[in-house]
């Protein structure tokens, strides 16, 4: 019989969605504000056409203005920075995110620091890696997956002070500002990467794990401590034994949920946590951009 609680980040975004919704709606009726995302798609990768699809129906669901850009694969560097310049300069769009991968003629690097770091949704500009490295992050945006992680943590555990925790992967998108989220929080906080040697004895000593590897079932059951908590961001599609594809962490959940104390699941754990964060984040910058403090939620948990 599996042990493990499942942290339902299915449900917990919902809530989530409900109270950027009523904040939308008060930046409406009291304010005259409309809070607007601006998605910005490239080519035609079609995992990135669902995500940004995906991403600018939910925000309409919450009262967010979405305002789609499709360009064509063959938009050169130039195009795309002019149009994220004018972005920048429009004081009715609040947050900017531009899908990734971008096509190979574009630096997506060039890209990220171009955005105005305070349209700067996904926390990827380097401004908003430094604030969050200094922990401060009320004037920050915190990168949406981890953010989403975090806050699930802080749900299920409340104070994270003085525990172990690891993340295993170091990309910039998780794995790093997991680290400092998890910092900012007094976690004892190790980082192991392809090169980590006896990552299954760092593994063994971590109260709480997140994995963001991109292996399928890669953590496996006997490396956690009895207890522990498990935050599985892996998306990896495999296919079954019956021929239908499925997609599956980067935890063994079936091994993992015997021994942990709580879990996320594949799907309806952290994934639907990332757009809700987003949100939360493009309420936030709508906010900071009418000198107005958002609701205490949104400053929820880093400060
Ligand atoms: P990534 O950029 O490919 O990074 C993977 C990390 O795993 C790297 O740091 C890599 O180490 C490390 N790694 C690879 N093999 C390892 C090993 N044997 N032992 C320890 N570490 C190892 O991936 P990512 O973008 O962070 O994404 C990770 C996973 O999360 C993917 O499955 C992705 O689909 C998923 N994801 C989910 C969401 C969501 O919304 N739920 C959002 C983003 C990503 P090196 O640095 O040494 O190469």
């Amino acid at each position: 019989m599996p042990g493990a609680a499942v942290i339902d980040g299915k449900a917990f975004a919902e809530k989530l969605r409900a109270r950027v919704a009523a904040e939308t709606e008060r930046l409406s009726s009291k304010h005259q504000i409309e809070p607007c995302l601006a998605v910005v798609l490239v080519g035609e990768n079609s995992a990135s056409r669902v995500y940004v699809k995906s991403k600018a129906k939910q925000a309409r669901e919450v009262g967010i203005r979405a305002i789609d850009y499709h360009l064509d694969e063959n938009t050169s560097e130039s195009e795309l920075l002019a149009l994220i310049a004018e972005l920048n300069a429009n004081r009715t769009v609040h947050g900017i995110l531009v899908q990734l991968p971008l096509p190979k003629q574009i630096s997506a690097d060039q890209v990220l620091r171009t955005i105005d770091p305070s349209k700067d949704v996904d926390g990827f500009h380097p401004i908003n890696v430094g604030l969050l490295a200094a922990g401060q992050t009320s004037h920050a945006f915190v990168p949406c997956t981890p953010l989403g992680c975090m806050l699930l943590l802080k749900h299920r555990l409340g104070s994270l002070s003085g525990k172990n925790a690891i993340v295993i992967g170091r990309s910039n998108i998780v794995g790093k500002p997991m680290l400092q989220l998890l910092l900012n929080e007094d976690c004892t906080v190790t980082v192991a990467h392809s090169r980590t040697k006896d990552l299954q004895d760092h593994c063994r000593r971590a109260d709480i794990v997140v994995a963001a590897v991109g292996k399928p079932g890669f953590v496996r059951g006997m490396w956690l401590k009895p207890g522990a908590t498990v935050i599985d961001v892996g998306i990896n599609r495999i296919s079954g034994t019956d021929g239908k594809s499925r997609i599956v962490g980067d935890v063994d959940y079936h091994e993992a949920s015997q021994l942990a104390g709580s879990i996320t699941p594949v799907p309806g754990g952290v994934g639907p946590m990332t757009i809700a964060c987003l949100l939360a984040n493009t309420v936030k910058a709508a906010c900071l951009a009418n000198s107005l403090a958002g609701p205490d939620w949104l400053a929820m948990p880093t400060g």
